[in-house]
C-alpha cells in the first residue's frame, strides 16, 4: 500500500511539472501573424494621441502570435531568452523600422522588445529571436495588403463601408488563404483594424483563419 501511494504521489508531483514545464515554455497549435491599419490605432487611442500626427497610410506588423485554438490569447509571457537589441542585425533592425514601426508612440525597440517578450519566448524552439524577426518581415514582404486592396478599389474614404466578405474575398483570392478581420468600435462605426494571416505550427505554411472571431461579420466595415 505504501509503495502505491508513493507512486501515485511521485506520477502526480511529475505530471505537476509536466503541466508547469509546458505552461511556460509555451504551448500552442498555430500563428496568428497581425497587420494593422495604424489610421485606425491612432483615431481609437482617446487618452493618449499617437505621437505622429499623420499616421502611415499603409499595413505594418503588430505582431507574430503562437495561438491557441481554444483560446486565441495564449499562451503568453512565456519564459525563454529576454530581447536584446543587439539579438538582431543591423540590415533587419532597417527593414522593421519599415514593417513593424511603433505607430503609438514611436519607440520601434521598445515595441519589439513588448512583442518579443509577450509572444516571441512562447515559439523559441522554433524560432529564437532574429528567427522570428526574419520571418516576420518575410511574411510582411510576401502579401501587400494595402495594394491587394487598392487593387480591388478598396481604399481608405471617410464615408464608403464594405461588408466583410468585399474585404475578405481579395485577400484570400491573393494569397489562397482565408484571412481573419479585426475592427475596432468607434461609436457606431466598425472601423477595420487588423489583417490576421495564420501560419501553421513551424511558421512556415500559411494555413485558414476560420476558428477565430474577428469583426462582427453582419455589420458594415469602415476603412478610414
Ligand atoms: P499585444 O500585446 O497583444 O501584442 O497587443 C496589444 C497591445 O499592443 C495593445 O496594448 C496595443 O495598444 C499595443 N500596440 C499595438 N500597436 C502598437 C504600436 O504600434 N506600438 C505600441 N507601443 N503598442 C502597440
Amino acid at each position: 500500500m505504501a509503495i502505491l501511494n508513493s507512486t501515485l504521489a511521485f506520477l502526480v508531483l511529475a505530471f505537476a511539472f509536466f503541466f508547469c514545464y509546458v505552461m511556460s515554455s509555451g504551448s500552442y497549435d498555430y500563428f496568428q501573424f497581425v497587420q494593422q491599419w495604424p489610421p485606425t490605432n491612432c483615431r481609437v487611442r482617446i487618452k493618449r494621441p499617437c505621437s505622429n500626427p499623420r499616421p502611415l497610410q499603409y499595413f505594418t506588423i503588430h505582431g507574430l502570435w503562437p495561438s491557441n485554438y481554444s483560446n486565441p490569447t495564449m499562451p503568453s509571457n512565456c519564459n525563454g531568452t529576454q530581447f536584446k537589441m543587439q539579438n538582431l542585425f543591423p540590415y533587419l533592425r532597417s527593414r522593421l523600422k519599415m514593417s513593424w514601426p511603433d505607430v503609438e508612440s514611436g519607440n520601434d525597440t521598445k515595441f519589439w522588445e513588448g512583442e518579443w517578450n509577450k509572444h516571441g519566448t512562447c515559439s523559441e524552439r522554433i524560432l529564437n529571436i532574429m528567427q522570428y524577426f526574419q520571418r516576420s518581415q518575410a511574411m510582411w514582404k510576401s502579401h501587400n495588403i494595402t495594394e491587394i486592396l487598392k487593387n480591388a478599389s478598396i481604399v481608405p474614404h471617410p464615408t464608403q463601408t464594405w461588408k466583410y466578405s468585399d474585404i475578405v474575398s481579395p485577400i484570400k483570392s491573393a494569397t489562397g488563404r482565408t484571412p481573419l478581420l479585426r475592427c475596432k468600435q468607434d461609436k457606431s462605426t466598425q472601423l477595420l483594424h487588423e489583417v490576421v494571416f495564420c501560419y501553421d505550427y513551424n511558421a512556415i505554411k500559411q494555413i485558414d483563419c476560420n476558428r477565430t472571431a474577428g469583426c462582427g461579420k453582419q455589420r458594415d466595415i469602415s476603412f478610414q
